[in-house]
């Protein structure tokens, strides 16, 4: 007995404009298909996700096709028949019960979703409205004609959840041309019940919606927290360079770049906090064009990653662990340096060192370790 969602996410989105469909197109940071898709990938209620997708799409479905928990099947050439193609790919599952959205609905929420899982313990169907508060006007040629009565009224609003074994009998025995599967399941004789929408749960459909849909979104501020740390050994040398500062020094730090282990830290922090891999990933010791590096290169490189997905950095800290050299008088001249690179305040920036009591390598002054923690924020 498990539940799955069928997203429904195959149509062109021509009304929005654009050159692209509106489900690909970018919503603070992150395609609107990949909103939507993570809030029923992350609900309690939801065990299996078929994602519907356009034919020409198949291949725009990013970090989708090889999870567990979706699968990935190509739609019709109308709504009812793309539905239809996601209920068909759950056939002979244990599935008992099925949502069905619309991916342009990508402000659901898990409180929605729960909403229609708990409905469906007592319902064969269960869908989100919100009553009519306008007043509905009948028009001819732009005049007012007359009065629709609100009464009874509903705006209809997906998830709409079903028993799974009746949506699929009705949709096999539907001619097709449906507005939505609560039209296709009440065709079949199944009483749908009411449950109540949210206003924000919007359908993306014109370009306002988009900027709606962004005002709404602003509310919640994500904010990521990220931790590094690296460690460089000693080599012959007479200075070490540490978070973009020169320190004269008996002895150098090896690596493939300057071997600035503190900004290596604090770098892998920032892509630790947006979940983009590490500094080895993005740029390879392999590659003999990043010998002898400065590593400002890095920093600038994780910065505008955690940009580009509209996340600046709110503060970091990070931590120097050595014997030697005696890091406390440098320590505001690297804060400075590194919130120069990064483009905040310095105040934000803070360069601590500790040593380890003369335990272990950095003990041994065999080499320098560096920890950093950041905090990424998106308002
Ligand atoms: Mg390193």
């Amino acid at each position: 007995m498990s539940t799955a969602a069928v997203i429904v996410a195959a149509g062109r989105g021509t009304r929005v404009g654009g050159d692209m469909p509106k489900q690909w197109r970018m919503l603070r940071g992150r395609v609107v298909a990949a909103w939507t898709l993570d809030t029923f990938l992350s609900s309690p209620c939801i065990d299996r996700i078929v994602l519907v997708l356009h034919a020409d799409d198949m291949d725009l479905a990013p970090g989708y096709e090889g999870h567990d928990m979706v699968s990935v099947v190509a739609g019709g050439a109308t709504r009812t028949a793309s539905v239809r193609a996601g209920l068909e790919a759950l056939a002979g599952s244990d599935t008992a019960r099925v949502l069905i959205h619309d991916v342009a609905r990508p402000l659901v929420d898990h409180a929605m979703i729960q909403r229609i899982f708990d409905t469906l313990e007592n319902a064969r169907a269960a869908a989100p409205g919100l009553a009519v508060s306008d007043a509905l006007w009948q028009s001819e040629s732009g005049q007012v004609t007359g009065l629709t009565e609100r009464e009874g009224l509903f705006r209809a609003q997906t998830p709409q959840g079903f028993s799974y074994p009746d949506i699929l009998a009705a949709h096999r025995a539907h001619a097709g041309g449906a507005a939505d599967d609560v039209q296709i399941a009440r065709a079949a004789g199944i009483e749908v019940t009411i449950v109540a929408g949210d206003e924000r749960n919007l359908k993306i459909t014109t370009e306002a919606d988009f900027e709606r849909a962004e005002m709404l979104m602003r509310g919640h501020m994500d904010i990521r927290v990220g931790n590094g740390f690296d460690v460089h050994r000693f080599g012959p040398g007479d200075h070490v360079t540490l978070c973009g500062v020169v320190v004269p020094h008996g002895r150098a730090l090896q690596g493939h770049s300057d071997a600035d282990v503190g900004m290596h830290a604090l770098t892998d922090a920032i892509y630790g906090a947006i979940a983009d891999g590490d500094i080895g990933q993005h740029f390879p010791p392999t590659d003999p064009q990043w010998k002898d590096a400065d590593s400002r290169i890095f920093l600038d490189h994780a910065i505008a990653q955690a940009a580009a997905l509209g996340f600046t950095l709110s503060n970091a800290d990070v931590t120097l662990i050595c014997e030697a050299p005696k890091i406390a008088p440098h320590a505001g001249a690297m804060a400075r340096a590194l919130a120069r690179i990064i483009g905040v305040a310095a105040d934000r920036i803070s360069v601590k060192a500790t040593t380890s009591e003369r335990l272990g390598f950095t003990g041994r002054a065999e080499g320098i370790a560096a920890s950093a923690t950041a905090t990424l924020i998106k308002p």
